[in-house]
């Protein structure tokens, strides 16, 4: 894929074209969430446009097309991640909601008290809180398996927590907050020797690299399809079929079920055991329509024009002085998350608006990392494959022109 292939991408992206606060706009908030190729904005209004039903129940047209269209996303999506099968991919609103489904529905019946629940230190809240609700509720203890300076988690420290009492383990991927790829074939191979099982907050994974749920051997694995080129409130749960299979229902209503009656009712088969109510289908064809647009591009490639950009971007910010890089990870991927030295990250962030370059500022829903590394937050840049050469340059006349106000 040559640089010109990647000016023609960049196309794909109409909202890209547009001029904030009197510049054109650079969008350095793929992290936060990515924009959408015109091909998911055209999957999304055809269905509106041509197919819109509830799915699964009408005995008509639309009804059977909607459905058709809904449950080809969902092999979709078993594909892209090589799922064994279809039924292992639960629809829900995104990564927190899938991480919650686990957590409730699988989690909070296999721990009690004394048992162990680990996560690391750069979890996104996400990837906290519903662990800490567990242990509430159960009396299981949660763990946090420590990270070094460079945002790396500690695998040495986390072998040595493995013990008998381990019952879970919930790490992300890929780190919103500082970019870190995380070990995570290591973390579940060790897990399963001592019997725990894992489960992977893909959200900052997905949109860079191809994943294999296979080969990784996780018993979970989340993401969203928003962080994925797809429209909002639509994510996805795969797991083990024999996990799911076990597992009681999250949301109980409509689709869930097989048969109701006020004597007893019994649930649906898998996915649907998982699938309350009526879905977002749009969001789902959308994730579909994201998937097939991925597809047809050669996906290591756009990876390593991003690990170009982003290494081009961390050379700039160790060039210039009075940047504090926050995440050094040896293995990182798609985020710069920093710190201009004198300056509160939210002005930095108002400075950078002005001249109309779009990053995230504050603690990025991670804020434990933010406290082990005794800063509010950062200014976070984050790439992907429609960015190029002239953001990472805009953002820096930028960042230049900030520092001659703030400091
Ligand atoms: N985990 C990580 C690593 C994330 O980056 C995010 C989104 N910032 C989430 C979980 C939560 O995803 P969502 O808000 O789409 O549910």
């Amino acid at each position: 894929t040559t640089e010109l292939d990647f000016t023609l991408l960049r196309k794909d992206f109409p909202i890209l074209d547009q001029q904030v606060n009197g510049h054109p706009l650079v969008y350095l908030d793929s992290a936060a969430t990515t924009q959408k190729p015109q091909a998911v904005i055209d999957a999304v209004a055809a269905y509106y446009q041509n197919d819109n039903a509830n799915v699964h129940r009408g005995a008509h047209a639309l009804s059977d097309r909607a459905t058709q269209d809904f449950e080809n996303a969902r092999t979709k999506v078993a594909t892209f991640i090589n799922s064994p099968k279809r039924e292992q991919i639960i629809w829900t609103r995104g990564t927190t909601e899938s991480i919650n489904l686990v957590a409730q529905s699988y989690v909070r019946s296999m721990v009690t008290t004394g048992d162990v629940i680990l996560v690391s230190a750069l979890e996104h809240h996400s990837n906290i809180v519903p662990w800490q609700i567990v242990c509430e509720q159960t009396g299981a203890e949660l763990r946090v398996i420590p990270v070094n300076a460079a945002g790396e988690i500690e695998l040495d420290e986390y072998y040595a927590m493995l013990n008998e009492s381990v019952k879970f383990v919930s790490v992300n991927h890929v780190s919103n907050a500082l970019g870190s790829i995380n070990p995570v074939k290591e973390i579940i191979d060790a897990a399963h020797k001592i019997g725990a099982k894992v489960m992977i907050d893909g959200a900052q994974a997905v949109p860079h690299f191809a994943i294999d749920v296979q080969t990784l051997d996780c018993d979970f694995y989340a993401f969203s399809g928003h962080k994925l080129f797809a429209p909002t409130g639509i994510g996805v749960l795969y797991g083990k079929e024999q996990l799911l299979e076990q597992m009681q229902p999250y949301q109980a209503g409509g689709e869930m079920i097989e048969v109701v009656s006020f004597n007893g009712t019994s649930y649906n088969k898998l996915p649907y055991k998982f699938e309350a109510g009526t879905p977002n289908i749009a969001g789902a064809i959308g994730l579909g329509a994201a998937i097939d647009y991925l597809n047809q591009l050669d996906r290591p490639a756009l990876l390593a024009y991003e690990d170009r950009l982003l290494a081009m971007a961390t050379e700039k910010a160790k060039a210039i002085g009075g940047i504090t890089l926050v995440g050094t990870a040896k293995n990182k991927t798609g985020v710069m998350s920093f710190l201009l030295d004198g300056a509160h990250p939210h002005d930095v962030g108002t400075l950078l608006d002005q001249q109309g370059i779009a990053v995230r500022t504050g603690h990025h829903c991670a804020m434990p990392i933010m406290q082990q590394f005794k800063i509010p937050g950062t200014i976070r840049a984050s790439f992907s494959f429609y960015n190029n050469e002239s953001d990472v340059k805009r953002l820096f006349t930028a960042l230049e022109k900030a520092k001659s106000f703030l400091i």
